[in-house]
């Protein structure tokens, strides 16, 4: 397992509709892998594929917080939501691509998502608490959408400028 250099925004790749995986195979299985490992690592809770520059439709998550008990590390291939609840949730959110940066989001408070699993077959399940808030927010990735882009443009373009001036620091070392 790599553990992948991740995206920071503002970035092109941040922002594109990434396509479908078509077959399920050693490399996509081995992005998976690394996925989580850069995830764990960082850490986080979620990571989409184009946070590592894959232009494809993979998520990994894991919102158990309780560092006692089990992880519950998942993979998602072609995730889609097919039902989100009419009750919202308000969540102080944040994003391995946007360090450091926290901004209220609201969604769904619950919803249901089908996806292929690692073994290429059909799952579906319903999210709610801390797992529908960042399902949604990973599934966003797929689409090229930031959870800023959920904010007014004010914070937002707060939020881009404080970024790419991180950027400019990490270039020069
Ligand atoms: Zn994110």
């Amino acid at each position: 397992m790599t553990i992948r250099p991740i995206l920071i925004h503002p970035d092109p790749r941040l922002k594109k509709v990434t396509a479908p995986v078509a077959s399920i195979d050693d490399d996509l299985r081995r992005l998976a892998d690394d996925m989580l490992e850069t995830m764990y690592e960082a850490p986080g809770i979620g990571l989409a594929a184009p946070q590592v520059a894959v232009m494809r439709r993979v998520i990994v998550m894991d919102c158990q917080k309780d560092a006692e008990a089990t992880p519950e590390p998942m993979v998602l291939i072609n995730p889609e939501i097919i039902w989100s609840s009419e009750a919202t949730s308000v969540y102080d959110e944040g994003c391995l691509s946007i360090p450091e940066q926290y901004a209220e989001v609201t969604r769904p408070a619950e919803v249901e998502v089908a996806w292929l699993g690692l073994d290429g077959k059909p799952q579906r399940a319903r999210f709610d608490g801390l797992w529908a808030t960042c399902v949604q927010h990973e599934i966003d990735h797929l689409d090229g959408k930031l959870f800023i882009d959920c904010l007014g443009p004010l914070k937002r373009q707060m939020i881009t400028r404080k970024m790419q001036k991180l950027k400019r620091e990490m270039a020069r070392g």
